[in-house]
């Protein structure tokens, strides 16, 4: 099974224990295995060279009961159409675990941002956006960035996509540049939903974060202000990696000048205060918690019974496999799952997508206390439903989501 076919097993499979456990109607259990609309287009693109690329570019809308399907995009050479119906799934939990009005969708391109030119990407993108364009919008389905995307990528569709209408349409798109109607505090809200989950999980289990040590696979968008957060918060960083490999010290990392070398060198790896390390020797290192901020199937049933950490935050979508999962039971650790802890993208998208429709916009101080306060709502009520089932937090996280669409759904009811 490649990777796709695995994450889009696994979400049928989570689904599945879930509808059972909830004794779930057949025909809402039915309808959720299935995405709403799975569109799958032909990207035609002129490249530096002068030849002609036709890249394939997918748009899955898993859920759009309790309101427009939402996103992001992601640009990766192996992605496919079952990771992307899979990661659609998830954000329509995701939204819904955080009482967003949203169903979910997720979109991407199967291409090579690191072999080619900004100009190719921009073309890539204006086309992709260009073949999506009738079932995106303010009101059906709104994209923002994932892995390889970013603010730039938005920037371009928000353009191609307002120029079709003739007229500005800010709504389309989320995680945008400030200077065309993004909102503050939206490039660092993943990483600080993150911390905001960490901070209520040690509070809820009576620990202090005061010296704790931490380690964060990936360097990226999401784990470079989780390290940046934490260190603040007092955590001792003992490890990082990225793809090309991971860097670990005991003592702790000088974050400040591990930034600068990354900005340097482009990679944390070579840092001369640390010792080199695998990314996966990395995730087997003895720490207090244990932050995935990668990428998918990070935590197998290979590695899981060598995993130390007591607490594993999953600020990457799907880092951690069912099998995994047991084991980690089983071993007592305290896993929150992806679809409570990296909803903080989600969530000042949805600020910025409201600040957008008002043209009334907040200041990051606002931004970030409304999101410490959903986040805390979904933590609260995550660990509610876990102690009074007595079942795990993915099992309680799965349990909200799921009975919050099928609520919509039972009293939408089935058309015709
Ligand atoms: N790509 C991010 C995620 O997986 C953000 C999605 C959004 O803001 O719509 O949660």
């Amino acid at each position: 099974m490649n990777k796709g076919e695995n994450l889009w097993q696994t979400a049928l499979q989570q689904l599945n224990e879930t509808a059972k456990r909830i004794n779930l109607e057949p025909w809402i259990h039915k309808k959720l295995r299935k995405s709403k609309r799975e569109l799958t287009v032909s990207i035609p693109v002129k490249m530096d060279n002068g030849s002609v690329e036709v890249f394939t570019g997918y748009r899955v809308q898993h859920n759009i009961t309790r309101g427009p399907a939402k996103g992001g995009i992601r640009y990766s050479p192996e992605v496919t159409l079952d990771e992307v119906k899979a990661l659609a799934m998830l954000m329509t939990w995701k939204c819904a675990v955080v009482n967003l009005p949203y169903g979910g969708a997720k979109g991407a391109v199967v291409c090579n941002p690191l072999k080619m030119s900004a100009g190719e990407l921009e073309r890539v993108t204006r086309r992709y956006t260009s073949e999506i364009i009738s079932i995106i919008g303010p009101e059906k389905d709104i994209p923002a960035p994932d892995i390889s995307t970013d603010s730039q990528t938005m920037a371009w569709i928000m353009d191609t996509y307002s120029i079709d209408k003739g007229y500005s349409v800010p709504g389309v798109v989320t995680g945008k540049p400030i200077a065309i109607g993004g909102s503050e505090g939206r490039s660092k809200s993943t990483g600080r939903g993150v911390v905001y989950t960490l901070l209520n999980t040690l509070k809820h289990l009576n620990l202090d974060i005061e010296g704790k040590k931490v380690i964060v696979q990936g360097y990226g968008k999401v784990g470079s202000v989780v390290v940046d957060l934490l260190s603040k918060e007092g955590c001792k960083i003992i490890g990082v990696s990225e793809i090309d490999g991971g860097i670990h010290n005991p003592n702790g990392l000088n974050v400040g000048k591990l930034w600068k070398h990354k900005k340097r060198e482009g990679s944390v790896a070579k840092f001369k205060e640390a010792d080199s390390i695998t990314n996966k020797g990395l995730l087997q290192l003895k720490c207090d918690i244990l932050i995935p901020a990668a990428c998918e199937n990070q935590i197998t049933k290979d590695n899981a019974s060598r995993i130390r950490a007591k607490i594993i935050v999953e600020a990457a979508n799907g880092p951690t496999t069912p099998e995994a999962d047991k084991i980690l039971k089983e071993k007592g650790a305290f896993v929150v799952p992806d679809i409570l802890a990296n909803t903080g993208g989600v969530t000042v998208s949805y600020f910025e997508w409201v600040q957008g429709l008002q043209s009334y916009f907040w200041t990051e101080r606002e931004v970030n206390l409304k999101l410490r306060d959903i986040m805390t709502k979904a933590f609260y009520k995550v660990w509610e439903i876990s102690l009074k089932e007595e079942i795990s937090m993915r099992e309680a996280a799965y349990t909200l989501a799921v009975n919050r669409v099928a609520e919509a759904t039972r009293i939408r009811g089935l058309y015709p």
